[in-house]
């Protein structure tokens, strides 16, 4: 068993951790407002190789591991939490379009998914359809060569901004086996946006997609029809490690921050550190991090083993978020009133890491998953 990063992640790390606190960092409030993301940041932050991170080398991409993923979204979280979104998006869309389009719509996007110029989202949840995604209502019709996409996409990552979005959309019978995925340019005609007020994750622009009629290629369509469930499924699995982690890398760098204030600000004589009250809820955060941190790299391990992980997937992805939030929440309180601040970033951080326990899978639901993988289909709770 080897617990460490080889010398190239190692090195992977530092960079995406400097960089963080250097680049990051310093604007990460100035987002928190619903200012959009100039684009030629988005291109210099894809300089470092992680929105192409899973696009493959011959595509302008650095084809990664999934455990570099991970260290990427951990780090890049410590500066600013939402800009792991360019990551995971740019690596699930990199991954579907890599796996299933055809060659035409691969050297279309993923050199773009890699520069940074191309943001690529994901449309599963519907208005009427978000746990339970296999009742999704948006249809896909062949019209000769065209598909004709109508329908709504609710609460979308990037809604606002995105250059196309993987619209998951009913195709044949009702439930899981009739839903297709079609890659939707987002500027074409029929296509109608609304970001949401959302209480965090504001640069992130999620909001829904409306498609009216919307006409597009026949050879946009991943994978053979109907296998669209499957697709956003094989996706989740391990996003849900990579979100575990982007939360991780939050609450890591609050707790860091402060234990530096814990031993420099005294209170009946001596530093905050040494008082047992203060100093075990840092030692009860670190611990649940840490073990959430395991089991997300493990289960990243596992996918770039080709090894089966949903079950270590959905444990991590209710497990992670909330060790997230109540560490987050908890060095609130020991930052006394300076933490309740918005000129200090917990509030921000709070915000922003409470919608990762619902965006993927909400906990009611990976616990059923969890359940499911124990004692098998025939009892799944879920249903
Ligand atoms: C920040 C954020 C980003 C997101 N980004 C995207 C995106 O990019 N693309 C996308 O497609 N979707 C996205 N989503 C949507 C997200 O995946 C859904 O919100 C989520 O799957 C839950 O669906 P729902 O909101 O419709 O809640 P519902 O399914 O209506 O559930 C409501 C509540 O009931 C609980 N519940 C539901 N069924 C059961 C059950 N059987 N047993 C017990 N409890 C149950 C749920 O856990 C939840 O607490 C995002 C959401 C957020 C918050």
């Amino acid at each position: 068993m080897d617990f460490d990063f080889d010398d190239s992640e190692r090195a992977f790390q530092d960079t995406l951790r400097r960089y963080a606190l250097e680049q990051l960092a310093p604007d990460y409030a100035r987002w928190d407002h619903g200012e959009a993301v100039p684009r030629e940041r988005i291109r210099a932050f894809a300089e470092l190789g992680v929105t192409g991170l899973r696009v493959p080398e011959i595509y302008g991409g650095v084809g990664g591991s999934y455990v570099m993923a991970g260290i990427a979204a951990e780090e890049i979280a410590r500066g600013d939490h939402n800009f792991t979104m360019y990551l995971q998006l740019g690596a699930i869309s990199a991954d579907l379009i890599g796996q299933y389009a055809e060659q035409r719509v691969k050297l279309k996007i993923l050199p773009g998914i890699a520069s940074g110029e191309t943001l690529v989202s994901f449309g599963l949840t519907e208005p009427g359809a978000g746990s339970d995604a296999a009742s999704i209502k948006t249809r896909a019709t062949l019209d000769g060569d065209e598909w004709v996409v109508n329908g709504e996409k609710a609460s979308i990552t990037m809604a606002g901004y995105a250059d196309y979005c993987v619209v998951f959309a009913r195709v044949g019978a009702a439930g899981a086996k009739g839903i297709g995925a079609i890659v939707v340019p987002l500027d074409a005609p029929g296509v109608t946006r609304r970001v949401y007020d959302s209480m965090g994750g504001k640069l992130t622009g999620r909001g829904s997609l409306f498609f009216d009629n919307v006409r597009v290629p026949r050879d946009h369509q991943l994978g053979a029809d109907k296998s669209g469930f499957a697709q956003a499924m094989e996706a989740f699995d391990y996003n849900r490690a990579i979100i575990a982690l982007a939360c991780i890398g939050t609450a890591q760098q609050s707790l860091d921050e402060t234990v530096e204030f814990a031993k420099q600000r005294h209170t009946f004589g001596k530093p905050l550190a040494r008082h047992e009250g203060y100093a075990f809820q840092i030692a009860e955060h670190s611990t649940q991090l840490h073990a959430a941190r395991l089991l997300a790299y493990q289960t990243l391990w596992l996918r770039d083993r080709g090894r089966p992980h949903t079950r270590e997937a959905a444990m991590v992805k209710w497990l992670a978020p909330r060790a997230a939030v109540e560490a987050i929440h908890g060095c609130m309180v020991l930052n006394g009133w300076m933490g309740y601040d918005n000129s200090m970033p917990y509030a921000q951080r709070l915000r922003d890491v409470i919608g990762l326990e619902i965006g993927d899978g909400t906990p009611e639901i990976m616990k059923g998953v969890v359940a499911r993988e124990i004692f098998g289909r025939e009892y799944i709770s879920y249903r």
